[in-house]
């Protein structure tokens, strides 16, 4: 059997950490076992999808790093992909499970449905099971819902992927609603009929959805088609152990306010990709590394801790890795809206990023650092007073002090032959070269890369720096 899968969204919303992982699972399942990769669209609820959804999802999920085989997108031999597109289809199957007794036609009034909720609640009965009124109701010319007529005391068994053999009760359902009176249908019905015609092998999705597999099995069977293997992915949970909630302020939900702070998608994969799956001892792994390590039997049954730390880590290593080229495209949206390129070179960017790639989490991090950086005091500490006040220090100051201010152009290159024409005029190597270099112009005794540092401060300001640093060394003999 081939493998087909599929990521089924709703465009209620955009596209969000949860729904990312299940996209994701089913990227890495198709292309671990050389399958083939749908996304769906699900946007029957017509009411809460919102405008630019459907986009959101398909954008976001693509700047993660995943693609797709068929889609609204990509049409292929099983579409059309969305489901609004797909009205027909599940009218001619809703008829069939009519006709076959599978199904009857509700006409039940908002008013009379929540006047049977309210007497079952009165009861104590919160599970609000329709009564089966119109079960054998007369074809009236009213407007109707089409409702599954659940079968009386039967088992519902799966063996799913993740959590083992899963048994429900038909008691435990009450006859659900499959087609609305709008004529459009209901998740629970549309979903079958697509993953049947779609040819679904394998539906992996969030343990959220569990109930309805045994309203989904009901419809497999009364059409009499084969029901696909499920895998329900456990939870993820924030710090507390809670269910990951859109009221969690402290977690970023979406995938794009991630892209918007900078983060890089390549962590966000990785990352995502460990939430209910351990491929081993190693965790930083590529894209094809994770796809090779992917093993289906062995996502975790234990709710998944989404921690943010985890993903700050993730983030810096990745960003670590980075060439020039890729960090500068990925900070300069941030540096341009803060103004800090203007009236600087490209070089002075790249000194910029050096001097800071080490210690940036994400993207947008670079401007703190910057402005942080720039207002660090300039003093010295008694054990610095101490490093200047060596004997070789004074004249290092003087000889560097006195090319500086005609330095031109000002770059790294140039700085660093200055730095070791100064050492070699005045006998000054290895640390009693750069550590008064660098306390004569940065006021700490380590740091980055001093050249580019310096590059990254500007002429003026060292050359500021440097006249008060000697005006001390002259008091100081
Ligand atoms: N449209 C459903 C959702 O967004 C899909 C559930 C499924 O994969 O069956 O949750």
């Amino acid at each position: 059997m081939s493998v087909r899968v599929r990521y089924a969204p709703s465009p209620t919303g955009y596209l969000h950490i949860g729904n990312a992982r299940t996209a994701l699972f089913n990227y890495l399942f198709a292309k671990k076992y050389g399958g083939t990769f749908i996304i769906r669209i699900e946007d029957t609820d017509i009411e809460r999808n919102v405008e630019t959804g459907i986009e959101n999802q398909l954008e976001m999920a693509t700047w993660l790093g995943l693609d797709w085989d068929e889609s609204i997108d990509k049409p292929g031999a099983y579409g059309p992909y969305r489901q609004l597109e797909r009205l027909e289809i599940y009218q001619k199957f809703a008829n069939q499970l009519l006709a076959s007794g599978h199904a009857y036609k509700c006409y039940c009034t908002k008013e009379e449905l929540d006047a049977e909720k309210e007497a079952l609640l009165a009861k104590g009965d919160d599970r609000f099971h329709y009564s089966k009124k119109c079960l054998h109701a007369p074809e009236q010319d009213k407007p109707f819902a089409i409702r599954f007529n659940v079968p009386a005391s039967k088992s519902y068994t799966f063996n799913d992927i993740v959590k083992g053999e899963v048994t429900f009760q038909s008691e435990d359902v009450g006859d659900w609603v499959m087609v609305k009176q709008n004529g459009i249908p209901t998740y629970n019905f549309a979903c079958v009929v697509d993953d049947h015609l779609m040819e679904i092998s394998h539906v992996l999705r969030g343990e959220d959805h569990i109930t309805n597999t045994p309203r989904q099995m009901m419809v497999f069977e009364a059409l009499d088609w084969t029901i696909p293997t499920y895998g329900h992915m456990t939870l993820i949970v924030n710090h507390d152990g809670k269910k990951l909630s859109k009221r969690d302020h402290d977690i970023l939900q979406y995938i794009g306010q991630y892209q918007d702070k900078g983060y890089l998608p390549e962590a966000l994969f990785n990352f995502i990709a460990l939430l209910g799956f351990s491929p081993g001892e190693k965790e930083l792994l590529t894209k094809e590394e994770m796809i090779e390590a992917f093993d289906a039997t062995k996502l975790s049954n234990h709710p998944a801790t989404f921690d943010t730390q985890k993903l700050d880590y993730f983030n810096a290593q990745y960003l670590k890795r980075l060439e020039m080229d890729a960090l500068k495209t990925l900070t300069r949206p941030f540096v341009e809206k803060e103004g800090i390129l203007k009236g600087r070179s490209e070089e002075w960017f790249e000194s910029l990023l050096a001097v800071f790639q080490e210690r940036m989490v994400c993207g947008e991090d670079i401007i703190t650092l910057y402005h942080d950086f720039l207002e660090q005091p300039f003093t010295w500490d008694d054990e610095a007073k101490q490093v200047m006040s060596e004997p070789t220090v004074k004249s290092l100051i003087h000889t560097f002090a006195a090319s500086f201010k005609a330095l031109k152009p000002y770059d790294p290159t140039s700085l660093k032959a200055l730095i070791q024409a100064s050492g070699e005029a005045t006998g000054s190597k290895g640390k009693m070269l750069f550590m008064p270099l660098r306390l004569a112009t940065t006021g700490s005794m380590h740091g980055p890369e001093l050249p580019k540092l310096l590059h990254l401060l500007g002429q003026d300001l060292i050359q500021q720096r440097l006249a008060q640093s000697i005006a001390w060394l002259n008091g100081a003999s």
